[in-house]
């Protein structure tokens, strides 16, 4: 029998995606480094987690806070880990994440960002916030719509323990790499207009691109791309 990397194991996926980052940067002539990965764990256990760290991932992506709050707990010694919040975000939840999480990328109502703002504590560094845009303008999706992200975008920096950083996206599918990247530029487009609009703001992050589109994603300026399925395989309950 030959020796060959297993394609299911965590370290050929994760060498796979940044392979992947590191050629769309370059197809997009990009410098390298440009563009963060972040490992979206939801659904995974602790222990793939724990093994990608070791392999060098540093920044992770939960959707679910009491699944990811049991993971923090198991992997508090882990102290260099980089938690985002991705998922929806309710009034009832905010108190958690805000005293548990780095970045939010989630927020698309004034209330809940005030919350976070309120809730966070002294100790930490404040928190960093993207607002999530319903860039396709999909009625049952999430997102504030792209007319409105100005005004939100103008009371969330005012928040004392907020870091306002920038856009954050999931658009609807599409078939190709060109229609891939219209919403992506209508994002790069709007997070240029916010920088226009609150220049006082370091506003240096577009989260887009997934396993899907991460190539167009990198191709329309994303700096943090958010992938699951092509680090740590199909997830069984999602
Ligand atoms: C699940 C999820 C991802 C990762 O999706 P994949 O297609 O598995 O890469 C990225 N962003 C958000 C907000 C998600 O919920």
């Amino acid at each position: 029998m030959t020796d060959i990397a297993l394609p299911e194991s965590l370290g050929y996926s994760l060498d796979q995606a940044r392979a992947r980052l590191r050629k769309a940067l370059e197809d997009a002539e990009r410098a390298q480094g440009t563009a963060t990965l972040l490992a979206v764990s939801k659904t995974k256990p602790a222990s793939l987690i724990r093994q990608a760290w070791q392999l060098g991932q540093r920044e992770f992506g939960e959707n679910y806070l009491q699944e990811a709050l049991e993971k923090q707990t198991e992997l508090a010694d882990l102290d260099d880990i980089v938690w985002h919040f991705i998922g929806p975000l309710q009034s009832n939840k905010t108190r958690a994440v805000a005293e548990n999480f780095d970045w939010v990328h989630s927020v698309e109502r004034l209330k809940i960002a005030k919350r976070l703002s309120e809730q966070r504590p002294a100790n930490l560094a404040p928190l960093n916030i993207c607002l999530q845009v319903n860039i396709s303008r999909e009625a049952s999706k999430s997102g504030v719509m792209p007319e409105e992200a100005i005004a939100l975008a103008h009371d969330v920096a005012a928040l004392p323990r907020l870091r306002l950083r920038g856009l954050m996206a999931i658009p609807a599918p599409a078939e190709s790499f060109a229609a891939q990247r219209i919403p992506f530029a209508e994002l790069r487009q709007l997070l240029t207009k916010l920088q226009a609009a609150l220049p006082e703001t370091q506003l240096d992050t577009l989260s887009m691109g997934m396993s899907d589109d991460l190539e167009a994603a990198i191709s329309e300026g994303a700096t943090l791309v958010r992938l699951g399925t092509a680090i740590f395989g199909a997830r069984s309950n999602s």
